[in-house]
């Protein structure tokens, strides 16, 4: 987000998200000619509607969870590039399985859990990782238009790293919050506009395992604590934004009910009004999602993508939550949410999968084990849905 090369999104190509926003407020428009009760005389209320038209009237978000590259998945993307070995990889195939969810989104956030190394390496896991850079172009290609970047992995590779990370990212076209290259780059508002929408995009990690951010340069990761995460969400309300999502990297991991830190941050961060969706990372499992004053926390998403040492089945699942903003000519309210089940097939080829695609092979006991944890807390009660459930 704070990208100097910051797109807007009528910058980019359309897709059927926005081409149906756009459509959506062609519809407002010729339903507003409609006859006076009194006079029976047809009339217009194109003035009213004139300055809505090239805004959307809803929009939908998808956010994912952790995108953790260990060196399996780079061996991956050198496989799928097709010499093995040339210094060259794609990991485009590794994420094909989720693309159409990820394209059909007006905005799409990952999270970016690792720093990208330089073009040649070298590549490195847990504990200091350096994943290679090539990853940004992929995200990108999947659909996605920036990523929190705020982790317990953040400063794996020192201020280099972040810096090599923006860099990379701000090549690809991809957006990011969390970490910042200088004092005036922390300091512009993460704001982004959304079919005309402006959106913010905060993101705060709890800690960096233990490195300690670099003397006077607080600017470099964003830590987490509830003032601070207001006070950036009003940040950018003041620069415009009407929605505001938080991407917190949080929690226990492996723990699929989060902890009382998380409920409690959740609560204190919904309770204030700068803040209107809460999404989770770091659990490398899924958590649940709920409802709260009538806005949403996706606890923990769980991984994106992950190819741990030892994968251990719930390691490999994870949800796309994906929220409908509508405006109620007040305010901006999610009146629709859902999570998409995923799942990383160990393979070969190692590939992600959206387990309710028509096609895909069968993870009964993944869908099974993810409906009953997503749902555990009052979600279901309160609308959240997935397709195919
Ligand atoms: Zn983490």
């Amino acid at each position: 987000m704070a990208s100097p090369t910051r797109l807007r999104a009528s910058d980019m190509p359309a897709r059927g998200g926005r081409l149906s926003a756009v459509l959506l407020a062609g519809v407002v428009v010729l339903t507003a000619c409609i006859p006076d009760a009194t006079s029976g005389v047809p009339t217009t209320r194109s003035q009213a509607a004139t300055p809505e038209r090239d805004r959307a009237h809803s929009f939908t978000v998808v956010a994912t969870g952790d995108v953790l590259i260990h060196p399996a998945l780079t061996a991956q993307a050198d496989r799928d590039e097709g010499t093995v070995g040339d210094g060259r990889r794609d990991f485009r195939d590794l994420f094909a399985g989720m693309r159409p969810v990820i394209k059909g989104a007006d905005l799409a956030l990952c999270h970016l859990e690792v720093p990208l190394a330089a073009p040649g390496g070298p590549f490195s896991g847990y504990p200091a990782f350096n994943a290679p850079p090539e990853l940004a172009g992929a995200l990108v290609d999947t659909g996605y238009d920036g990523c929190s970047t705020a982790s317990n992995h953040v400063l794996d590779q020192g201020e280099q790293g972040v810096r090599r990370t923006l860099r990379a990212m701000d090549a690809a076209g991809l957006r990011h919050t969390g970490s910042a290259r200088t004092a005036r780059e922390a300091a512009k508002p993460p704001v982004m506009d959304v079919d005309g929408v402006k959106v913010g995009h905060v993101s705060y990690s709890y800690g960096f395992n233990g490195i300690p951010i670099p003397a006077g340069k607080p600017w470099l990761a964003n830590q987490l604590s509830a003032e601070r995460v207001i006070a950036e969400a009003k940040k950018a309300r003041a620069a415009g934004a009407e929605v505001v999502i938080a991407s917190l990297h949080w929690g226990e991991e492996y723990q699929h009910q989060p902890s009382s830190e998380q409920t409690a941050l959740a609560r204190r961060l919904l309770g204030a009004k700068a803040i209107d969706l809460i999404v989770g990372h770091h659990a490398h499992v899924v958590q649940p999602m709920e409802r709260i004053n009538g806005e949403w926390v996706a606890y923990g998403l769980g991984n994106s993508v992950a190819r741990h040492e030892e994968p251990i089945g719930v390691s490999e699942e994870g949800i796309a939550a994906r929220f409908r903003f509508t405006h109620t000519g007040k305010r901006w309210r999610v009146d629709k949410a859902e999570y998409i089940p995923t799942l990383v097939d160990l393979g070969p080829p190692i590939r992600l999968r959206n387990l309710t695609a028509p096609g895909t092979a069968p993870a009964p006991e993944s869908l099974r084990r993810t409906d009953r944890i997503v749902l555990s807390r009052s979600g279901g009660k309160d609308g959240l849905s997935r397709p195919g459930r």
